[in-house]
Parts: structure tokens; C-alpha cells; sequence
């Protein structure tokens, strides 16, 4: 059995070059499964050497022949669903139910991908002047990458990456050093479509490896998304050395309940957005905003609610929420609680001393609620990335909107309302990349960029759809004249 992962270069699984190894840990039993190469900027240098030379060829194959083989994909990925969930929960900690989903969404983002022929196409002027055309062509930019955090291990990635290859790009995968086994069953599985040599590559590895993307001349396109500081910094980077690069950072999403919400389709939802992915989603409600009197109607019911979730080993059926991905991220979260405890935070629901039976060593936090948090503290502040919803009540939308607005993130914001008027309020100023209305994840679906302000982005061009064709392409613009004479001449 292989106890070391392997890189996929150019067709070929090859070892790393780096002789450094990390640990990749089963967050519910604390156990390490197999080890990842830590990284080398010679493995980036290989891989982007061969998709360098596999993109002459690649980017000369007509569109339609390239969407064949995500075609291939979208059916590998449905046939193998179980599989590839078991692993991501193996690695990442969330319930197979949540791994199932994230492979939903990355199938959507390649069945959009397949409309490459027709998302690529351009617009033409016909008699910009007697006898003079122009149009625009977009072409591919030569080798991209993607690193990816642990959060979704699959899902991230495709993204970005069915486009680029459909745009006639190669590509290089770096998932995250967290999570590094679930992409790679994925690139297993994905060598029976066939693609040329070159087109597909993944290379392990961390902060070594993330460097060596951002320095190397032969990558001019880089996708990245995990947390605001290390975006901010590959956003930089990769600016300073000539790079394309979109940039896609950490969140702090509140969620605005008004006094005329539907008290139980906004506690359910609320309580699957805070506590779903044990609160490591993105656009996880972290902020619950309550305006008026809507507090003595919501926040008693959530907190039942949130004490009936099950928190357990991902693989067993009945658990609502799994550990936290590393024992590191569990008591900084631990921390931040006793930190806002501090300052004067009330406990309303405390998941500090979560025990699942038979995982005594997993990285469990239970769902925890905390009241009376004020805008200036630190649980406000900062991103918790953790089972912990934090309330902040206020007296009006006016109040709600303006508190979210000062926040740093600005990845999403939600309202449950039964006003078309406060809907259409909340939509118009506040400041955030995703807006719900009645939804408590307000993720945008494959055909809709996945949008982000502040910082929680970096960049213009997001991920998905037509922002993924754009960022992977560059448009060249052309003027024709062709004269009538000229033909009847010979
Ligand atoms: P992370 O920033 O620690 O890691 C992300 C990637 O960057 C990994 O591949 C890692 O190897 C690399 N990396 C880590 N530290 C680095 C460094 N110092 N220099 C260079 N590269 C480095 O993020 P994470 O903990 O894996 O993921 C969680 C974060 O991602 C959260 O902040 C979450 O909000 C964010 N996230 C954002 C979105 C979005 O769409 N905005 C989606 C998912 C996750």
C-alpha cells in the first residue's frame, strides 16, 4: 500500500522532489492516514514544463473535441461518488452526506464547462468602414493553477479547472496539504479518459510549493482561494512577477433575521448554514443579526435546535456535524470562545466539551452560540471558521446593514424577511459578493460567478462560469479589409 502520495506529471505518477513529509489526519480520530510530500519548486518546475509543452497541441484541438473529455469526467465523478465521498470524509472531517454534495457542485461546474464551443464565442463587426471587419478572438493563456484549501477538497477545483482546459489551457491542481487524498483518488480515477500528456497535472505540497507557482515564468494564470491573508499575499505576488490572478479569501457572513420572518424556515436554515461543514464553509452563517423583537422569537428555538445536532465520526449516519479539520484549528477556535468570554460574551450554547464515544482523540467542537457580542470584539472580528454563531442583536435594518458593511469580509450576507421592501434594501447596500434572501448558504450556482468583495477577493474575474471563461482566456482583437477588387483581379 502506498504510504507516500505521489504527484501526476505529465501522465506519470512521480515522488516528490522535496524530502519533506507531512502528516495527512483523520480530524475524528486524530490519526494519521498517509503522509503528502511537504513540496519542491523542482516538482512545479516539472509539471509546468510539461504542460508548457502540451499546450501547443492542446490549445489546436478544436473545442469541441476538448469537452469530450470533461464529458468523461462528469460521468467518472458520478459513478464514483461514494468512493470519493468516503475519502473526502476520511481526510476532512464533514459527513458523507456534505462530501456527496461538494461532488454535486463540482459536476455542475463541469456540465457548464462543456458549453465551452458556445461560451468562448466572440462578437464581429461587419463594415466598421467600407469594407473593413473587426472582431474579438479569445485564446487560451498557456499553463494555469489552482491552489485550493481543505475546506472542500473537491469541489474547489473544478471551479476553475474544467474551464481552463475547455478554453484550450493546461492545468496544474496543488490541493491542500490537509487534504491531499481526495484529489488524488480523483486524478486515479480521471486517467482512463485519455487526455494527452501534459494537460492534467497535480503537484503536493504547501507554502514551498505555492511559491514556486507564483515565481515560475511558464504559469501566467493562478486561481487561488483559502484564507484573506494568504490570498492577499499570492495576490500581490503573483501580480509582481506579471500573473493573472484571482484571489478568493476569508469570510465573515451574517445572517439579518427581521421581526416578520418566518420563525421556522429561518431557524432550520440558519442552523444547517452555522453548523453545516462544523461552520468550515465559506459562506457559513457566522453572524446571526437579529432586528427587534425578532430575538425572543428566534434565538430560544435556535438554541434547541442547535443542541439536538448530532456531532460525531463523519461516516456514521446519524451525525449532523463532524470534527474540525486539526487539533490546532480546534483550540484556536477554543481560544477566540474564551477570549469573547472574556470581554463579556454570553455562553448561550457551549460545544468546548463535545465527547463522541469511540473518537476521544478527534477535533470535536459542538455547536456553540454566543450572545451579547458587540461589533468591536474579536469574536466579531474574526474570521472563527467553527461550529460558533455569534448574535448580535440591533434595533433596525438601518443598524443590521451598516454593521456588516464595516466588517473587513465581504464574502456573503443573508436576510430571512417576509418584505419584498427590506429584501430589496438589504440587496442594494450591502456590501458583499453574495446575497440570500430566505437562503442561508447563498452559494451561487456553476452558471453564476462566485462573487466576494472586500476582502474575501482579490481580483475582478471570479470563479465559474463566465468569469472562469474570461480569467482563462485573453482577447485578441482583430481588423480585417478585405477589397472586392483585389479577388476579381485574379
Ligand atoms: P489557507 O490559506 O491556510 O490555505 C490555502 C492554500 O494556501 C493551501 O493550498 C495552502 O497550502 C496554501 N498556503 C497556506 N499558507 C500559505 C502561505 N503562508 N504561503 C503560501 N501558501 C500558503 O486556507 P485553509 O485553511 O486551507 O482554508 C480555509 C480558508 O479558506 C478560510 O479562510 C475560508 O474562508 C477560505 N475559503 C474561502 C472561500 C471563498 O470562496 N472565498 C472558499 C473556501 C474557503
Amino acid at each position: 500500500m502506498t504510504t507516500i502520495l505521489r504527484n501526476y506529471i505529465n501522465g506519470q505518477w512521480v515522488e516528490s522532489k522535496g524530502k519533506d513529509l507531512l502528516n495527512v489526519i483523520n480530524p475524528a480520530t486524530g490519526k494519521s492516514i498517509i503522509k503528502v510530500p511537504a513540496g519542491s519548486a523542482i516538482d512545479i518546475e516539472e509539471a509546468a514544463k510539461a504542460a508548457s509543452e502540451a499546450w501547443p497541441a492542446w490549445r489546436n484541438t478544436p473545442a469541441t473535441q476538448r469537452v469530450q473529455y470533461l464529458y468523461s469526467m462528469k460521468q467518472i465523478l458520478e459513478k464514483h461518488t461514494d468512493e470519493i465521498a468516503a475519502i473526502c470524509t476520511k481526510e476532512c472531517g464533514k459527513t458523507f452526506a456534505e462530501s456527496k454534495a461538494e461532488i454535486v457542485r463540482a459536476v455542475e461546474n463541469i456540465e457548464v464547462a462543456c458549453g465551452i464551443p458556445t461560451l468562448m464565442q466572440s462578437v464581429f463587426s461587419e463594415d466598421i468602414a467600407t469594407g473593413v471587419d473587426e472582431f474579438v478572438i479569445r485564446q487560451p493563456l498557456g499553463v494555469g493553477a489552482c491552489i485550493s484549501p481543505f475546506n472542500f477538497p473537491i469541489m474547489i477545483p473544478f471551479w476553475f479547472m474544467p474551464y481552463a482546459i475547455a478554453c484550450g489551457n493546461t492545468y496544474i491542481v496543488k490541493p491542500s496539504e490537509k487534504v491531499p487524498m481526495t484529489m488524488t483518488r480523483i486524478f486515479e480515477l480521471f486517467e482512463s479518459i485519455g487526455l494527452p500528456k501534459g494537460v492534467l497535472n497535480m503537484v503536493h505540497g504547501g507554502r514551498d510549493t505555492v511559491d514556486a507557482i507564483l515565481k515560475n515564468p511558464l504559469i501566467p494564470a493562478i486561481s487561488f482561494v483559502g484564507s484573506t491573508a494568504v490570498a492577499k499575499y499570492v495576490y500581490q505576488t503573483g501580480a509582481a512577477n506579471g500573473k493573472r490572478v484571482q484571489a478568493q479569501g476569508g469570510a465573515k457572513n451574517a445572517v439579518v433575521v427581521m421581526p416578520d420572518a418566518d420563525v421556522e424556515t429561518t431557524v432550520r436554515i440558519i442552523a444547517d448554514s452555522a453548523f453545516g461543514c462544523a461552520g468550515q464553509r465559506c459562506l457559513a452563517a457566522s453572524v446571526l443579526v437579529i432586528v427587534g423583537d425578532a430575538a425572543e422569537k428566534i434565538t430560544p428555538k435556535l438554541i434547541k435546535l442547535a443542541q439536538s445536532k448530532k456531532t460525531g465520526n463523519g461516516m456514521t449516519p446519524d451525525v449532523d456535524m463532524g470534527p474540525v479539520i486539526t487539533m490546532e484549528s480546534m483550540e484556536r477556535i477554543r481560544k477566540i470562545i474564551e477570549t469573547g468570554i472574556e470581554d463579556g460574551v454570553k455562553l448561550l450554547l457551549d460545544g468546548r466539551e463535545v465527547k463522541v464515544t469511540g473518537f476521544e482523540d478527534g477535533f470535536f467542537i459542538g455547536p456553540t452560540i454566543l450572545g451579547n457580542v458587540s461589533a468591536e470584539s474579536e469574536v466579531y472580528q474574526t474570521e472563527i471558521f467553527g461550529p460558533v454563531l455569534s448574535v448580535i442583536n440591533v434595533k433596525t435594518l438601518d443598524e443590521a446593514i451598516e454593521l456588516i458593511n464595516k466588517n473587513r469580509y465581504g464574502n456573503s450576507a443573508c436576510i430571512f424577511t417576509r418584505s419584498g421592501a427590506a429584501a430589496r434594501k438589504f440587496r442594494h447596500e450591502t456590501l458583499a459578493g453574495n446575497i440570500g434572501v430566505n437562503i442561508g448558504v447563498a452559494a451561487p450556482m456553476a452558471f453564476f460567478p462566485f462573487s466576494g468583495w472586500k476582502e474575501s477577493f482579490f481580483g475582478d474575474l471570479h470563479g465559474q462560469s463566465s468569469h472562469a471563461v474570461e480569467f482563462y482566456t485573453q482577447t485578441k482583437v482583430v481588423i480585417e479589409r478585405w477589397n472586392e477588387e483585389w479577388t476579381r483581379k485574379f
